[in-house]
């Protein structure tokens, strides 16, 4: 067995009420610090400023269309059939467009029970359905408008090249 001796500190390390008062010392000195200089803090004044997001970030969903406008979503359940999480719902309608046949008379997405495994996306034959808008802060009030409809997933837009950011490193990463 082998004894480990107790280094015997000095006697104001004993006391701890000092090597306590040391440590909030350090911690107040840079509370006051970072109170008037914020440029060295491995954080951003989130929501005032976004960092970005990776490339092929997977974000809020959105329908893609035809030149006419209309959707390209041919109702062939592939992504309802695909989603781990049940939360597409599509009630397919009939076209008069003899090559499609479908149409998504209702198209909704819980983004609260959707694990943004993309998925749908990947099952999807037509490219109609993409998570390339970049949205990726989803807040509300209530849960009913986190279901979003077939109106409004074909409204959204894909995030723009010029906005895409491909800064993905860890913010401490800059600081080393
Ligand atoms: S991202 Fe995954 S969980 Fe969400 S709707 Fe698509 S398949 Fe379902
Ligand atoms: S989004 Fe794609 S996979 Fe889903 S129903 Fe429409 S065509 Fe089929």
């Amino acid at each position: 067995m082998i004894k480990v001796s107790r280094d015997v500190s000095e006697l104001k390390e004993d006391i701890y009420i000092i090597e306590i008062m040391k440590g909030l010392g350090v911690t107040i000195g840079h509370m006051f610090k970072n109170m008037f200089d914020l440029s060295k803090l491995p954080v951003i004044d989130y929501p005032n400023q976004e960092k970005g997001i990776p490339e092929g970030y997977r974000g809020k969903h959105r329908l893609t269309q035809r030149e006419n406008g209309d959707p390209k979503c041919v109702a062939c359940m592939m992504c309802a059939t695909a989603c781990p999480a049940d939360c597409i719902h599509i009630e397919a309608a009939e076209t008069s467009n003899n090559a499609i046949e479908k149409y998504p008379n209702r198209f909704d997405i819980d983004l609260l029970e959707c694990v943004f495994c993309g998925m749908c996306v990947e099952a999807c034959p037509v490219d109609a359905i993409r998570m390339d808008s970049g949205i990726y802060s989803m807040v509300d009030f209530n849960r009913r408008d986190f279901v979003v409809t077939k109106n409004e997933l074909l409204a959204i837009k894909p995030q723009l090249e010029s906005t895409k950011a491909l800064d993905i490193r860890h913010p401490m990463q800059k600081y080393k």
